[in-house]
């Protein structure tokens, strides 16, 4: 006979579920979307069980539908005359704790799944940061590989021509993502600014220091990741020092997550681009990877010409089957699968944290959890990034600038909390050292409250 308890369990399974195969009916071949909701259900079992007016109000129906979704044609001309015409997304997620937040990717790969899938995700981060934003996310499938500057320019102003309509300070605050850094966030801020008029400098974070930025934003995602990390260690009274570390990728996340562990005693031996992995058994010399991706926008195999005894493989899987203490990976999602997952641990990995959006597969997670590594789940290791920007906003309101040691000492509070919530709430709901379910639930509960507190989840 069923007791009550798992009757109960039985009821919001069959919630679950239901509403799991309404997403995959609404939204056919998002693949990533599902996958996103599909994990977060997971997490919210319990939660939904011990407090059923969620189930009631309907919240989870409400949480998977992006309140706006806007697509936009993105025509631009190339330096020989051709006209190229290329999609726009912005995904307005949800707003129930403060205007839209979340970055803009360029890449080819980006498609209305793709944006669906980082938005979902970005409600539950920003929640987690303690910060008033809401969930949102953007971007293009452009391709800023081999264009020249004035490409460039010339695709972020006709993006920005269109999205101008839909976003604002105190409404939707877009930043950077894969293909967008600096660079890009200039010339998008540029035209915003020529379309509205006055100096609107909250519209979008992660700008230049002169005009706006928050000192402290380029490294926040790599250092906050690397913060959390060592949150996790401390609890098990290790530490970064003298570990053998790998970092996949080598843009923004991945070039701060190394300077960090560097800068707390690791040794990070490895890290990629789509093309492939470098391996410097001596440690990654940093200022190379920075002047050639920051400063040139180069390919990672440029390493060789200065470091001849560093090696190059071509491909990047194969970077997971370097034995290492730590993995970060920071490049791209579902980077990292079972396979890649059980060579890992295999060869000892003691904490693996997600500096990418969900660069492992459900099945990675799973090998991690099983085999007792201690994981930091994206939502959590890589919010760094955005409470900085919300730092940013507050200074671009406050219309003053913090130092440098303000905003780490701010950002590193921030992650320890996150760290702090995120066990707590694990523990809370019978998911001990699971941080995956915990950063869930406690993203989760207040967007949830916050929901029903407005009205909007009756
Ligand atoms: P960048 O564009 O600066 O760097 C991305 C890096 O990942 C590059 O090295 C790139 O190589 C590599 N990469 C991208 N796509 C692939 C792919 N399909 N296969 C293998 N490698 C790939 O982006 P960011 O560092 O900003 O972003 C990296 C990850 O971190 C993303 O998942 C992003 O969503 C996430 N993130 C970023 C935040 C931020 O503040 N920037 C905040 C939170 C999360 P190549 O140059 O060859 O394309």
């Amino acid at each position: 006979m069923m007791t009550l308890a798992s009757k109960e369990e039985q009821i919001v399974r069959d919630y679950m579920d239901e509403v799991y195969q309404a997403v995959l009916d609404r939204n056919p071949g998002e693949t990533e979307f599902h996958q996103a909701v599909k994990t977060t259900f997971e997490s919210l079992l319990p939660v939904f069980v011990k407090n059923p007016v969620y189930m009631e109000k309907g919240v989870l129906e409400q949480l998977v539908e992006p309140e706006r979704i806007i697509t936009f044609r993105v025509p631009w001309v190339d330096d020989a005359g051709k006209v190229h015409v290329n999609r726009g997304f912005r995904v307005q997620f949800n707003s129930a704790i403060g205007p839209y937040k979340g970055g803009l990717r360029f890449h080819p790969s980006v498609n209305v799944g793709i944006v669906k899938f980082l938005g979902f995700e970005q409600i539950f981060k920003n929640s987690l940061t303690g910060l008033p934003i809401g969930g949102g996310k953007g971007g293009s499938d452009f391709d800023p590989k081999g264009r020249s500057d004035d490409e460039i320019r010339r695709f972020c102003q006709s993006f920005m021509t269109e999205l101008a309509n839909h976003i604002g300070p105190d409404k939707d605050i877009p930043a950077g993502d894969i293909g967008v850094g600096p660079r890009e966030i200039g010339y998008l801020f540029g035209h915003y600014k020529r379309l509205k008029g006055g100096f609107p400098a909250g519209v979008l974070t992660g700008k230049g220091i002169e005009y706006g930025g928050s000192l402290g934003r380029k490294e926040a995602t790599g250092y906050g990741t690397v913060y959390f990390v060592q949150e996790m260690l401390k609890d098990v009274q290790d530490s970064f020092k003298d570990k053998t570390v790998i970092v996949s990728g080598s843009g923004n996340v991945a070039i701060y997550a190394i300077e960090k562990a560097q800068e707390f005693g690791a040794n990070v031996v490895a890290c990629s681009d789509s093309s492939g992995f470098i391996y410097d058994e001596n440690g990654i010399d940093l200022d190379t990877v920075k002047q050639i991706k920051e400063v040139n926008y180069g390919r990672i195999h440029e390493y060789l010409d200065t470091h001849p005894n560093a090696e190059f493989i071509e491909g990047n899987e194969n970077i997971w089957t370097l034995p290492c203490d730590i993995a970060l990976p920071c490049a791209t999602q579902n980077e990292l699968d079972g396979e890649a997952a059980a060579t890992l641990v295999k060869n000892g990995v003691k904490a693996v944290a997600e500096g990418a959006n969900m660069p492992s597969t459900e099945e990675a997670i799973q090998i991690f959890q099983d085999g007792n590594v201690l994981f930091g789940p994206a939502k959590a290791a890589n919010a760094g990034g955005v409470a900085v920007s919300a730092l940013e906003m507050s200074q671009n309101s406050m219309r003053l600038a913090w130092t440098a040691e303000e905003v780490d000492e701010k950002l590193h509070a921030i992650m320890e909390s996150i760290y702090k919530n995120a066990k707590e709430a694990a523990t809370e709901y019978g998911y001990e050292g699971n941080f995956v379910a915990g950063a869930d639930i406690a993203g989760f509960l207040k967007v949830a409250n916050v929901m029903i507190a407005q009205g909007i989840a009756d």
